[in-house]
């Protein structure tokens, strides 16, 4: 199951700039308000540490931790009588109130940091029946609104979702898509190829191809820092600095499309006379926080892998990942463990059997092998 984003510039009417602005001013209310609640429950549980925690533990009324259902609840009861909140979005509050869940469970399981409460509002999500008709994006609220469509989301693709966003460009929409999952697994047949992630190439495979990594990609983030740069001398929201920040949205945006291409042409490409893929089991999300994080973002590796897994599945090759540990240590000849290669060794060199090959090659080599034998092929 993946996901891509697609963003596209929206040119609303003035009627529609009027309901998106008032949407956005009641979900920040909304997101505010629950996480005062939030807030409130946690420090109704703390005590000062020269009292004893059983007399002082509660400074307000205790109550029930206010988890997105009970939230939701109180929301829904609260727009009977409130003008305000009655103005706004169902969906649009109720997603709000979901991030705010979200946010909150990230900070315990991957130890963000406390939600904060929004000065600004910036965007909001919608969901239901949204679709692409010609220039117009229909869905709920805004109806049907127009946008430069700046390029076709690929067949198969289901619209979920469509987040609505202000910046100082302008508006835009965010649209959330889902592969359709009514598709036909492959089944492993054919040519076998592995694929490694490298760190100075993009790519190797087990077939001895090294793709270096796209210059376009760095051509374009050097002159959006740059511009950054630029932006920094400048006064917020003068003339000079929106126009400089519209430039700076617009190149992201043709720096994410053009990956996209980019990613779908090198996925068919590599599918290509191939009956199955394999490719490494990489956690890209704590990646691209640690020692390879400019690269993988720059990459968009973790993208990259969802849309070769659609395409495989749209050419019929089997697509599978595998163990990705020690596929650098390990001889794809006679599977010696070698050490650990330092990051300025470029050659697997076996001292056993004296394979010479290009490291990340080897690694692919051994994550092809490992394919071959999770699905129970023999190795070749
Ligand atoms: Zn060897």
């Amino acid at each position: 199951m993946f996901n891509l984003t697609y963003s596209y510039k929206l040119q609303p009417t003035a009627k529609q700039i009027e309901l998106i602005e008032q949407n956005l001013l009641v979900c920040k209310s909304v997101w505010n308000h629950a996480l005062y609640i939030r807030k409130l429950w946690y420090n109704s549980r703390s005590c000062k540490i020269n009292q004893c925690p059983l007399h002082s533990e509660y400074i307000v009324e205790p109550f029930l931790y206010p988890r997105y259902h009970t939230q939701s609840a109180d929301l829904t009861k609260a727009k009977k009588t409130n003008k305000f909140l009655k103005s706004g979005n169902a969906q649009a509050m109720q997603q709000t109130l979901r991030k705010l869940d979200k946010a909150f469970n990230d900070m315990k399981s991957q130890n963000k940091g406390f939600p904060r409460y929004k000065k600004e509002a910036r965007s909001f999500n919608l969901l239901g029946k949204i679709l692409v008709e010609s220039n117009y994006i229909v869905m709920p609220l805004l109806k049907s609104i127009k946008f430069r469509k700046s390029r076709e989301i690929p067949d198969g693709f289901v619209i979920k979702q469509v987040q609505i966003l202000k910046k100082a460009s302008g508006y835009y929409a965010n649209l959330l898509t889902e592969l359709d999952v009514n598709v036909v697994e492959p089944i492993p047949h054919g040519h076998a190829l592995g694929i490694d992630v490298g760190i100075q190439s993009m790519i190797a495979t087990s077939d001895g191809w090294i793709l270096p990594r796209p210059k376009f990609l760095e051509r374009a983030l050097r002159k959006i820092k740059l511009l950054q740069r630029k932006l920094r001398n400048k006064m917020a929201g003068s003339n000079k600095w929106n126009s400089l920040q519209h430039r700076v949205a617009l190149l992201h945006e043709a720096v994410a499309n053009k990956r996209k291409d980019y990613h779908f042409q090198l996925a068919h490409k590599l599918c290509d006379g191939v009956g199955m893929i394999f490719v490494e089991d990489i956690n890209f999300k704590s990646w691209s926080k640690g020692l390879f994080c400019q690269q993988s973002l720059d990459m968009g590796l973790g993208q990259f892998f969802d849309i070769l897994e659609y395409v495989c599945s749209k050419t019929d090759t089997y697509f599978a990942k595998v163990d990705k540990n020690y596929t650098s240590q390990i001889c794809p000849n006679c599977g010696v463990h070698t050490g650990k290669k330092a990051l300025n060794v470029r050659v697997h060199s076996c001292p056993e059997c004296d394979y010479t090959v290009d490291r990340d090659v080897a690694a692919a080599e051994v994550v092809k092998s490992r394919g071959l034998t999770a699905v129970g092929l023999p190795v070749v």
